[in-house]
């Protein structure tokens, strides 16, 4: 089984209309030889307009990093699905362990988020992955498991169809500590045969990325692995010179 190769850049809360612009205009240039990968960029809210008028070959499609659960309304600050539907995004980012941690996001308002994605047409991006402490405490999987089952339950399991999950432990991100590809194998493989336990040919196509301060020279070695189908990059996606050697990885 074939999948679609995957890789995004998660700008967070970084970029300027000049910056964004250099960077754009760079990776048009770099990555005009690349034609079987996935690129997603998840640029601020406020720079989306900008970057749709500068991702004009096609060669990267756009994402938001969250969406508010609901459609509209009084919701001071909120950004809904409909409204990235305005600006061309096609992918959104749900529970980000940056969105968990420090905007408390529980599992449950994660699924909410996953289904306000779906209902507007969205391809949710769900990020799930494990701390330091859970790790040492051997709860990975129970960690995962329980991310996963919230979505679950609320969309079921026909509802993942067609998403991405970005495994992304969160003691690798932006820490510069990596996942051995090892680690993130076995975790990957641990999500792919969970879902094959109830639906074989969903496990079979379901996208599954990895996040987790992926460099240059770190890529091509974990997207080398059987059930890693890519990557969601941070702070490597803002230089146009490394997140094109991730993609081309
Ligand atoms: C992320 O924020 O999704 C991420 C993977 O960040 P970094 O690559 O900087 O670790």
């Amino acid at each position: 089984m074939t999948r679609q190769r995957w890789v995004g850049g998660n700008w967070k809360m970084n970029g300027s209309l000049e910056a964004n612009k250099a960077l754009l205009e760079g990776l048009n240039a770099a990555l005009t030889d690349v034609s079987d990968v996935e690129i997603v960029v998840f640029p601020s809210f406020v720079y989306l307009a900008q970057a749709q008028d500068l991702l004009t070959d096609k060669k990267m499609v756009l994402g938001a990093q969250t969406l508010s659960e609901h459609e509209k309304g009084a919701f001071t600050g909120e950004i809904s699905g409909p409204m990235l539907n305005d600006f061309g995004c096609r992918y959104v980012l749900v529970g980000h362990s940056e969105r968990r941690q420090l905007f408390g996001e529980s599992n449950e308002k994660v699924a909410q988020k996953f289904e306000a994605a779906r209902k507007y047409g969205l391809i949710p991006v769900l990020c799930v992955g494990e701390t330091q402490e859970e790790r040492e405490a051997n709860r990975t999987q129970a960690v995962v498991l329980a991310q996963l089952k919230a979505v679950v339950d609320r969309v079921t399991l026909a509802g993942l169809k067609g998403a991405v999950i970005a495994y992304e432990p969160v003691w690798a991100i932006g820490t510069g500590l990596t996942a051995t590809p090892e680690q993130a194998q076995e975790v990957h493989a641990f999500i792919r045969n969970h879902i094959a336990e109830y639906d074989k040919a969903l496990a079979e196509t379901i996208q599954i990325v990895y996040g987790g301060s992926v460099k240059p020279d770190n890529a091509a070695e974990i997207f080398a692995k059987p059930d890693v189908d890519g990557g969601l990059i941070g702070g490597a996606s803002l230089k146009a010179e490394d997140f094109s050697v991730i993609c081309k990885s």
